[in-house]
């Protein structure tokens, strides 16, 4: 075989194996060694992996081409390789194997089954609750009129806060991809900042803690409005639900100038408990909650960071957070300063390896 050949089937990402009459590797590409299809022990010739072999006697015998999915355990590390193998007869006994990696789409499946595992554990909590609360009304309703009263306000706030989770999951559901993010478009920061200011007053007025803005004024963002007015709002929201009475939350902007991005900086700071250091790089997880008493105290689902993450990400920005307990935090979303380029078109999951 040529030496262009051989390039050409060492560029490609599935793997290529080619079995004589008695399985002897006679064509091997590079990502078939790299997937362990062929392995080679020290001294001895390059031999089929066990797999490979009975999938090729299989087919031999009766010229059925075969597509198996399966788990291949690694040697050196990690999860498994997940590989499609498909085996193909060709005359004279030989069998044609390819194979394609399919370990992250495997992986894809995993978070998604976990996703929903999660969810609806999620969701039976508060409907437990909520059919509790229901009896124990039903039960106080003549005894003890004041007693129905709390639990009927009880039954609010759990539906409150079941709604908040559902439309929380949806509009995480609708980031995740299955809808693209809509043609960016110029958003004034003070636009922003006015809108997260109303929609923030009566929760911290409720706890006398003053949302106090600050910082440039004037600046401008690419992206979409809502997006970036639910991101500020939850970040606004937690300041307010993570911080004792009396304190206050500041909303400051101010534009950064770099060598050649600048991008602006929506920082939110509070005076309140704080996060651990353990905790600071799971926050962001979907239904995680430092402390779950205090979260569903305040209505929290677990979801309000995840969505910030990711129309920070939907953007090309990121966000940060730096925190002391006992002291407080400060939540930073750095969004760049002018449109993104094409590479904000592309979804969020499609990610290219490799030197362009
Ligand atoms: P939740 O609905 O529970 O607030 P989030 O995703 O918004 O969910 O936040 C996840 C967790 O991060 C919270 O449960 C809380 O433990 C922690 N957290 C978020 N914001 C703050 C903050 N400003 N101060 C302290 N802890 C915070």
């Amino acid at each position: 075989m040529g030496s262009a050949m051989t390039e050409i089937l060492d560029a490609l990402l599935v793997g290529v194996v080619v079995l004589d009459d008695t399985d002897r590797p006679v064509l091997v590409n590079a990502a078939a060694r790299e997937m362990g299809l062929v392995r080679q022990r020290q001294g001895a010739a390059e031999e089929a992996h066990t797999i490979v072999r009975s999938l090729a006697t299989q087919v031999r015998r009766n010229g059925v081409t075969r597509v198996v999915e399966l788990d291949l355990p690694r040697l050196t590390h990690g999860d498994p390789l997940g590989v499609n193998v498909r085996a193909v007869a060709l005359d004279g006994g030989r069998v044609a194997i390819e194979a394609a990696d399919v370990t992250e789409a495997h992986r894809v499946a995993r978070v998604r089954r976990d996703f929903v595992a999660n969810v609806s554990h999620e969701l039976k909590t508060p409907v437990g609750a909520l059919q509790l609360l229901a009896e124990a009304l039903l039960d106080a309703t003549d005894k003890d009129p004041a007693a129905a009263i709390r639990f009927a306000e009880r039954i609010k706030h759990e539906s409150a806060r079941l709604g908040r989770l559902v439309s929380e999951l949806l509009e995480l559901s609708r980031l995740q991809g299955a809808e693209p993010l809509p043609e960016p478009e110029p958003v004034e920061v003070d636009k922003i900042v006015a809108e997260v200011l109303d929609r923030t007053k009566t929760p911290g007025s409720a706890k006398h803690i003053e949302v106090a803005s600050r910082g440039a004024r004037g600046l401008t963002v690419y992206g979409n409005e809502n997006q970036l007015v639910t991101a500020v709002v939850n970040l606004v929201e937690n300041a307010i639900a993570y911080s004792p009475e009396n304190t206050t939350v500041s909303l400051s902007t101010r534009h950064l100038t770099d060598a050649d991005t600048g991008y602006i900086e929506i920082a939110v700071e509070d005076q309140g408990i704080g996060i651990e250091p353990r905790d600071i790089d799971r926050i962001f997880e979907r239904f995680f909650r430092a402390d779950r008493a205090r979260s569903r105290a305040t209505g929290g689902t677990g979801l309000g960071l995840a969505i910030v993450k990711h129309i920070a990400t939907n953007h090309g920005g990121r966000v940060d957070v730096v925190s002391t307990v006992g002291v407080g935090s400060t939540f930073t979303l750095r969004l760049p300063a002018r449109p993104a380029d094409a590479a904000l078109a592309l979804p969020p999951s499609v990610e290219i390896g490799g030197t362009p």
